[in-house]
């Protein structure tokens, strides 16, 4: 440090940053202190530059154009008045630059009210920690806000609105959590069990509208609303981001499982189903849309009089209607009777969470689901700690890349084998259970048991001939049951 009294012309350099706690003194400020040093010195005030509302960090993405000014002003004998060292730069590169030019030029540098002459080693040393300190904190406070802008986007998620499902709840201290709409959550549970059991979205839709179950708007539910409605990930508790699931959410109430959203997303995106849910009439026999022609290939509907079944062309069978479908019902529940009677290979047990899965082959789905639990557990565990500030934010980054990478390989082991539920349900009794399904249900087993080939020869004038209906199953093994169901 010098006390020097010698007349100099001093230039003022202020520009506007907030320090680690967030506060930040406005650049009027800090340019009236640093002219109270200059008069004090009994200086010449020479030009005063301000950069304000840009950070000096070396972070920062915009141009500095005072600083490029500063750089330009400063001449030989002059004083350069900062409020603190770390207002001038914290860019060490930068002060490397400006110590530099201000040892070459003769400048003193004058910061917090203390005189530095930079071409005097102490002084460097000094000024120079005081640098190497901006920096490192600069460096801290961006890791630190970029860490909590990513943590605060993956809480923010239950915080922006979750939409049709759920109520916000606030406790008596302002703060707010997500529960269950005791309205619009058990009707959601409802419907995705009712879909999945073989009813269409158009029939959730009329018994919504018809019990009063509103959207959020407080208008009518139409088929693409509730569509959209029951796909959202967030209904079995998953977080998304543009779209495509993160992880685990935890912050909200989940409304239906895991399982279940995958299944629904299964069911809700065959583009045949889309056709059949875009407004057609509710199919009103049991295999109209789901047999083909054996001529065309394309799905046949009742014709001749609701006598029999034909595609548009209208290829001619000789099959009765009636008949057709007491023979198709006769081999889904063969099919079905079969399939349990392997229970080898399909034995129809309960997971964890009462859901409905493939058993009897040892299915490492089940463990990895419970290896999946853990490791999300240990992830929000490593994130609590780095919040009550007992793990470094080094540390975290390291145990989450690990963990990450451990949950990403469990995900693919944990697909589960789902059984449809209601085969599952249905393959318990098939032939006494039948007769309780509404004809929706009837037309799901039928779909996901056999595929249906009406063939347009037959004997004339005799009683049905069961070679005109051709009935594949299609629950053969393991793997077509699979590839049928999801
Ligand atoms: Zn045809």
């Amino acid at each position: 440090m010098v006390n020097n009294q010698d007349q100099r012309r001093a230039v003022v350099y202020a520009r506007v940053s907030k320090d680690r706690d967030g506060r930040s003194t406005s650049v009027n400020d800090q340019v009236m202190d640093c002219r109270a040093v200059v008069a004090q010195h009994g200086w010449e005030l020479g030009k005063v530059i301000r950069d304000e509302g840009l950070s000096a960090s070396s972070y920062a993405t915009k141009d500095r154009p005072g600083y490029r000014m500063l750089l330009d002003e400063l001449r030989s004998g002059d004083a350069l008045v900062v409020w603190e060292p770390s207002r001038a730069t914290r860019k060490l590169s930068d002060w490397v630059e400006l110590r530099d030019l201000c040892a070459a030029r003769g400048v003193l540098l004058v910061a917090g009210g203390n005189v530095y002459d930079l071409t005097r080693p102490s002084d460097r040393l000094s000024t120079g920690i005081s640098a190497v300190t901006a920096e490192h904190e600069s460096d801290r406070t961006r890791e630190r806000i970029q860490r909590e802008k990513r943590y605060a986007a993956e809480r923010g998620a239950a915080l922006t609105g979750l939409g049709f499902g759920w109520v916000r709840v606030f406790d008596p201290d302002g703060r707010s959590r997500w529960e269950v709409d005791p309205v619009a959550g058990p009707a959601i549970r409802e419907a995705v069990a009712s879909i999945l059991a073989g009813r269409s979205l158009a029939s959730v839709v009329r018994d919504w509208n018809a019990r009063g179950v509103v959207r959020p708007s407080g208008q009518a539910w139409n088929i693409a609303k509730a569509r959209q409605s029951l796909l959202r990930a967030s209904l079995a508790g998953l977080r998304t981001h543009q779209g495509i699931v993160t992880g685990p959410g935890a912050l909200w109430p989940a409304i239906i499982t895991t399982d279940e959203h995958r299944a629904l997303t299964a069911l809700l995106t065959d583009p045949a189903r889309l056709h059949h849910d875009a407004g057609g009439p509710r199919a009103r026999h049991l295999l109209s849309g789901i047999a083909v022609c054996g001529e065309c290939g394309e799905k046949v509907a009742l014709r001749a009089q609701g006598a029999a079944y034909a595609c548009r062309t209208g290829h001619s069978y000789r099959a009765k209607k009636q008949q057709t479908d007491d023979h198709v019902v006769r081999e889904v529940l063969r099919a079905l009777s079969d399939w349990r009677a392997d229970t080898f290979l399909f034995d129809v047990v309960e997971d964890e969470h009462g859901e409905s899965v493939v058993g009897g082959v040892p299915d490492e789905s089940l463990s990895a689901r419970v290896e999946l639990a853990t490791l999300r557990k240990r992830l929000e565990d490593a994130a609590s700690s780095y919040a009550a500030g007992e793990l470094s934010a080094a540390m975290l980054s390291r145990v989450e890349k690990g963990l990450l990478t451990q949950i990403s390989e469990a995900e693919k082991r944990a697909v589960p084998k789902t059984v449809h539920p209601l085969l599952a349900a249905i393959s318990k009794d098939p032939a006494a259970l039948w007769q309780s399904l509404s004809l929706d249900e009837k037309r799901t087993v039928v779909k996901l048991t056999v595929r249906v080939t009406i063939l347009a020869t037959g004997r004339r004038g005799k009683g049905f001939d069961p070679e005109s209906v051709v009935v594949e199953r299609i629950l053969t093994d393991r793997t077509a049951l699979t590839a049928a169901l999801t």
